[in-house]
C-alpha cells in the first residue's frame, strides 16, 4: 500500500502549478519559495553550463535567449516538418532541427535534448519544490494536458515523466480538471462550458456535472492557439512599425526581439487593465551610423482587440462546433467557466457573454483551477481516500486506419467515450501471409495524410493459409487517458498475436 501522497499537476505552455489535497481534505496550492503559486515553464543552460528552470530561467531569458527554452509545450509529438515548426521558428530564439524520429530535438547550452526532456525537467522542478514543501518524496502524480492532445502527446507526458522517475499515474484534461475544481463537493446538477485559453492553447469542452459524476460530452480545441499568439499580434505589429519608419527588421536580432516579446506580453496584460499603454523600448538597436535608436510607440486596447480579433473568432468557431457536437444549444448551458491567464482579456469576457446570453461566471480561479482538479483527482486515486469521483471524458480527434487508397477508416470517432474498446475483423490478402500490417491515425481528416500518424502496428504469427481465408481479431483499446493500445488475436484458437509497434512519425 503507498504512503505517499499523489500530487497534481498542471504542467502549462507557459507556467506550471501543483497542488494536493491535505490530510484534513483541503485542496492546497503549493507555493515556490513561500510566495508565487506557478512556476514559469522554462528551461535555460547559462554561459557556466548551469541548469536554470522556472524563474531562474525566466530571470536570464532576456540576455540569454538561444539557450533559453519556453513553449516547447507546443512542440509536444509535432511533426519536424509541419507547418507549425516552421511558425514556432520564426517566434522563438533556441534552435531547432529534425531528430530521429522526424521529432524536434532542440540545443540548448551545445546540448542535445528531446522535447521529453525538457518536460522532464519542468516536472521534476515542481516534483522537488513540492517535496520540499510537503517534506516527504513524491513519486506520482496526477498530470493535465490539452483536451485536445492526441494520443502521442499524451504518451509523451508519461515518457517524460519515467524520464525522472515520477510515476504519472493518470492523465486527465485540463478543462475536464478545472470542472473538479468547481463542482466538486457541490452537489451540482448543471452543464457547464469550459473554455480555456492558456499561453499557448486553446480547449473547450462541455461537461455535464451530476455531484461527484463528471461527464464530458463533447471536446475541441486547438494546440496552436493561446496567449503566445495574442503577444505575437503585437510583435508583428511593433516590427512592421519599426521596418516602415527605419528601415531595420529586427527580427533577425535575438535580444532586440527577446526586449520586444517581453514588453509585448507585459502590454498586452495592461491592456487588460487600462485603456492605453506606452511601447517604449531604448537602444533597441543602432544605426550604419552608429546612432542608437529607441521604439516609441503607443497600444490602445481598441488596437490590441483589432490586431487578435481573429484569434478571438477562431475561439468562438470551435465553441459553436462543440456545442453542435454536444448536441446541445446555448440555452441548455447552466455557467460559463473562465480557465487559462488569456480569459483575463476584456474582449474574450464580452464576446462570451454575447454568445451565451449571460457573462461567464467567476466560479474558478483562472490560473489555479488546473492544478486543484488535477489534485483532488489525485486524492480520489490515494488507497485510503473517502472522495469518489468518476470522470467519463472523450477522445478529441477521430482514431482510425489507412486504407488502401489512403482513405481515413474511423475506429472510433471524435467525442467517443473513453476507456473505450473496439474490434474490427481483419484477413490476410496474399497466399501464406503471416503478418498484418496496418497504420494507425489520429484526426479529423478523410485522408490519412492530413492526420498524425500513431504507429504502424504489425501483428505476426498468422497461419499460413490461401489469400483470405483466415480472420483476424483486432482489439482496439483506448484507456481513460486517451492512449491507445492494440492487439491481435486469432478467433479461431483465441491465441494472441505478437504486437509490434514501430513510432515512425512521416
Ligand atoms: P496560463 O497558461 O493559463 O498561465 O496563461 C498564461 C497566458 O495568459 C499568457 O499568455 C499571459 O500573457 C496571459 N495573461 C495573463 N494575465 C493576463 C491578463 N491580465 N490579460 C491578458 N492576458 C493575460
Amino acid at each position: 500500500m503507498h504512503k505517499e501522497p499523489i500530487i497534481g499537476i498542471d504542467l502549462g505552455t507557459t507556467n506550471s502549478c501543483a497542488a494536493i489535497v491535505e490530510d484534513s481534505g483541503n485542496v492546497k496550492l503549493i507555493p515556490y519559495k513561500g510566495g508565487e503559486y506557478t512556476i514559469p515553464s522554462i528551461f535555460a543552460i547559462d554561459d557556466k553550463g548551469n541548469e536554470l528552470i522556472g524563474f531562474e530561467a525566466k530571470r536570464q531569458w532576456q540576455l540569454n535567449p538561444r539557450n533559453t527554452v519556453y513553449g516547447s509545450k507546443r512542440l509536444v509529438g509535432v511533426n519536424y516538418s509541419s507547418e507549425v515548426v516552421g511558425t514556432m521558428k520564426k517566434a522563438v530564439a533556441y534552435n531547432m532541427r529534425a531528430g530521429t524520429k522526424n521529432d524536434v530535438t532542440l540545443d540548448v547550452g551545445k546540448k542535445e535534448f528531446s522535447l521529453q526532456e525538457i518536460s522532464a525537467k519542468i516536472l521534476g522542478k515542481i516534483r522537488d519544490v513540492a517535496s520540499n514543501y510537503l517534506k516527504t518524496p513524491i513519486k506520482r502524480a496526477v498530470v493535465t494536458v490539452p483536451a485536445y492532445f492526441n494520443d502521442r502527446q499524451r504518451q509523451s507526458v508519461k515518457d517524460a515523466g519515467k524520464l525522472i522517475d515520477l510515476e504519472v499515474v493518470r492523465i486527465i484534461n485540463e478543462p475536464t480538471a478545472a470542472a473538479l475544481a468547481y463542482g466538486v463537493g457541490k452537489t451540482l446538477k448543471e452543464k457547464v462550458v469550459i473554455y480555456d485559453l492558456g499561453g499557448g492553447t486553446f480547449d473547450v469542452s462541455i461537461i455535464e456535472i451530476r455531484d461527484r459524476v463528471f461527464e464530458v460530452k463533447a471536446t475541441g480545441g486547438d494546440v496552436f492557439l493561446g496567449g503566445i499568439d495574442f503577444d505575437n499580434a503585437i510583435i508583428h505589429h511593433v516590427l512592421k512599425d519599426f521596418a516602415a519608419k527605419t528601415g531595420i527588421d529586427l527580427a533577425t536580432d535575438p535580444v532586440a526581439m527577446q526586449r520586444i516579446k517581453d514588453l509585448a506580453e507585459r502590454t498586452k496584460i495592461d491592456l487588460s487593465a487600462r485603456e492605453e499603454v506606452p511601447f517604449n523600448i531604448p537602444f533597441i538597436t543602432m544605426t550604419a551610423q552608429g546612432q542608437p535608436l529607441n521604439i516609441e510607440m503607443k497600444f490602445t486596447r481598441k488596437m490590441l482587440e483589432q490586431l487578435t480579433n481573429q484569434l478571438v473568432d477562431r475561439t468562438l468557431q470551435m465553441v459553436a462546433r462543440v456545442l453542435v457536437d454536444s448536441g446541445l444549444s446555448t440555452k441548455d448551458i447552466d455557467e460559463v467557466m473562465l480557465v487559462g491567464g488569456q480569459t483575463r482579456m476584456p474582449v474574450v469576457q464580452d464576446r462570451l457573454t454575447k454568445f451565451f446570453g449571460k457573462p461567464p461566471s467567476k466560479g474558478v480561479h483562472p490560473d489555479e483551477a488546473v492544478a486543484i482538479g488535477a489534485a483532488l483527482y489525485a486524492h480520489s486515486l490515494e488507497d485510503n481516500t473517502n472522495l469518489r469521483i468518476q470522470l467519463l471524458d472523450v477522445i478529441p480527434m477521430a482514431i482510425g486506419l489507412e486504407r488502401g487508397d489512403g482513405g481515413f477508416h474511423v475506429v472510433f470517432p471524435r467525442n467517443a467515450s473513453i476507456p473505450n474498446a473496439k474490434q474490427l475483423l481483419a484477413t490476410t490478402s496474399i497466399d501464406n501471409q503471416t503478418e498484418l500490417a496496418m497504420r494507425i491515425y489520429q484526426g479529423d481528416h478523410d485522408t490519412v495524410a492530413r492526420n498524425d500518424l500513431l504507429g504502424e502496428f504489425t501483428f505476426s504469427g498468422i497461419m499460413p493459409a490461401k489469400a483470405g481465408t483466415v480472420n483476424v481479431e483486432i482489439i482496439f483499446d483506448v484507456s481513460v487517458e486517451g492512449i491507445l493500445t492494440m492487439r491481435a488475436k486469432d478467433p479461431a484458437t483465441g491465441r494472441e498475436m505478437k504486437t509490434t509497434v514501430r513510432v515512425t512519425q512521416s
